[in-house]
């Protein structure tokens, strides 16, 4: 049984899916309306995907809409460039928002909010340092108290906050916060800040604003004035809900609800933007789209189709347990596409010279399919001469008994070609094999066999006379554990170092000239790959997304 197959079938609705019907069956909606909210402080990843199909996938499902809304509330870690990277990578999975909107476009709207809570007596300016509101916040078990800021007028909190918007504290100076509970067995009820003061600079506002709303006072309020239905997100927001929903009901606002799943996590890798920053800041990567990183730009670069990657989310499912999947199950969906898609090519990574000393013709073209899963992407040319590539280790002086590839006096075929024999090893003064003289059996062209011969093995192999030389990037997985993130010690003790074998000088057949960027390929007996954009015209460079068969569990690398 294959991984994937292992995983959960999802046939039916998941229970999102199930609820919104039952919403909508119960008449509370006439249509619904769902968000996917990323903050711009690093580039999407394959958690993200999860919840950008969840979201997309619900108003695909039942017809409404989908905002994207850049949850842009901390000036310090967002950026522009993280904008853009991410509106790239959702077009590329294949969904199209309604809407494009930022909860800085809401900063006055939040503010006007603040000030409505204040002037019903439910917000107030607290000056107590961070470790103090900590303190007065008590524990799980034992309940926190209020300090005298809490005792504070509307007129004062009024004049103070407007001053706190002004600039005229410092950062960390005061904080606003809600007057719900002290006492609430929910922690995150004693009293929640609404407001910090942040002196910086932010990508879309500048410095109009010195005061900046926190997630609990931003998210659930964007919500509300997109008239999002469904805020789904994931199980560590379970907690928040609370003042999500008191905070709703205090404002007199739009009733949003909020829904939580839980986070997908993918095996021998990090989801967590923060992490991933990391491994891009100390150079254990090339960048945010280095093919070994588990970002949608990492995958793409590294010929990940989006079919794959919504086929994966699709597997996976939409449940309210944590889990941890193996990257095997990424892995196969890219096969399972890639095998009906890829264009077949012949690629001699480790070349060994073949001479056909009975081949007298000039040479001749033959022909080879494309895709044999694909009657429709015909067959292209290829030349035949007598002077060939086939791989290095597809030959052994010394072959056990069911050796099917070619040795001394043994047969094979050659891809959409000829069955050659091997005649004779030729060596170089040190004894490394330099070459093989072999026979060729003219009536056992492909197609048009009657040689009677018997072959097991069939080869891939070059064209001497044709072959340019290409680099091949063989990644694999960049982590050596299961779970980095939680291992013991720092995560980047656990990085591969084969996670990246470079292949120079593999010999291509012709037909790879014209590759261009994004272009995906089976390379025959070695894997897929897709042609790399830092190619250049004198040298191209393609990078293997996934071996034919999951090798991972065998070799355990
Ligand atoms: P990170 O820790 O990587 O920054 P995040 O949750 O802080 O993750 P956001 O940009 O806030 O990142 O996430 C946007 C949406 O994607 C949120 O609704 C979030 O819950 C969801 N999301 C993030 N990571 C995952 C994951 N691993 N599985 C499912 N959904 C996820
Ligand atoms: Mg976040």
């Amino acid at each position: 049984m294959t991984e994937a197959n292992k995983t959960e079938e999802k046939k039916g609705l998941n229970f999102l899916e199930e609820i919104v019907e039952a919403d909508l069956a119960a008449g509370k909606y006439k249509s619904i309306m769902t968000r996917f909210p990323p903050e711009p402080n690093g580039y999407l990843h394959i958690g993200h995907a999860s919840s950008i199909c969840l979201n997309f996938g619900l108003t695909q499902r039942f017809g409404g809409a989908t905002n994207l809304r850049f949850d842009d509330t901390n000036p310090v870690t967002e950026e522009t460039e993280y904008v853009d990277g991410i509106k790239k990578d959702i077009q590329w999975l294949g969904f199209n928002w309604a809407n494009e909107f930022y909860a800085s476009d809401y900063f006055e709207q939040l503010y006007t909010y603040a000030i409505d809570l204040i002037k019903k007596g439910l917000a107030y300016v607290d000056d107590s340092t961070s470790e103090e509101i900590a303190e007065q916040k008590g524990t799980p078990i034992q309940p926190g108290h209020r300090n005298r800021y809490a005792e504070r007028t509307v007129e004062e909190n009024l004049r103070l906050f407007e001053e706190m918007r002004e600039g005229r504290f410092k950062d960390g100076e005061k904080v606003l916060r809600a007057k719900i509970d002290m006492g609430s067995s929910n922690m995150i009820m004693r009293d929640p800040i609404l407001y910090r003061i942040k002196h910086a600079r932010h990508h879309r506002t500048g410095d109009q604003w010195a005061i900046y709303p926190m997630y609990d006072f931003a998210h659930g309020q964007s919500d509300s004035i997109e008239h999002i239905t469904h805020s789904v997100c994931t199980m560590e927001f379970v907690p928040h809900r609370e003042v999500y929903d008191w905070l709703i009901e205090k404002l007199e606002i739009y009733p949003s609800r909020q829904y939580e799943f839980a986070r997908r996590n993918l095996s021998h890798t990090l989801t967590s933007k923060r992490k991933l920053l990391q491994l891009v800041n100390e150079k254990y990567v090339s960048g945010w789209d280095d093919p070994r990183m588990p970002t949608i730009a990492g995958l793409r670069r590294r010929g990940y189709t989006p079919e794959s990657i919504r086929d994966y989310c699709e597997r996976i499912g939409v449940g309210k347990r944590d889990n941890m999947v193996d990257a095997a199950v990424l892995e196969f969906c890219a096969r399972e596409h890639l095998n009906k898609i890829a264009l077949r090519r012949m690629v001699v990574f480790d070349p060994l010279k073949v001479v056909i000393t009975n081949y007298e013709n000039e040479g001749e073209l033959l022909h080879s399919e494309n895709n044999p899963e694909d009657p429709e992407a015909g067959t292209r040319p290829i030349a035949f001469s007598n002077e060939l590539y086939i791989e290095r280790d597809d030959f052994m002086e010394e072959a056990p008994k069911k050796y099917f590839r070619l040795a001394p006096g043994k047969q094979v075929r050659l891809k959409s070609a000829y069955i050659i024999q091997c005649d004779e090893v030729i060596k170089d003064a040190a004894g490394n094999i330099t070459q093989l003289n072999c026979s060729y059996f003219a009536n056992s062209k492909s197609g048009e066999d009657n040689s009677g011969i018997n072959v097991k093995g069939t080869l891939h192999w070059v064209n001497a006379k044709d072959c340019f030389p290409i680099r091949i990037n063989e990644y694999d997985r960049l982590f050596t554990v299961e779970d980095p993130g939680n291992a013991e010690g720092a995560f980047t003790d656990y990085i591969n170092p084969h996670s990246l074998k470079v292949v120079e000088n593999a010999l291509a057949e012709p037909a790879l000239k014209e590759a261009a960027t994004g272009d995906r390929f089976q390379f025959l007996r070695k894997g897929y790959f897709t042609l790399d954009p830092d190619s250049t015209g004198q040298q191209l460079i393609f990078n293997r997304t996934v071996t034919l068969k999951d090798s991972w569990a065998k070799t355990g690398k």
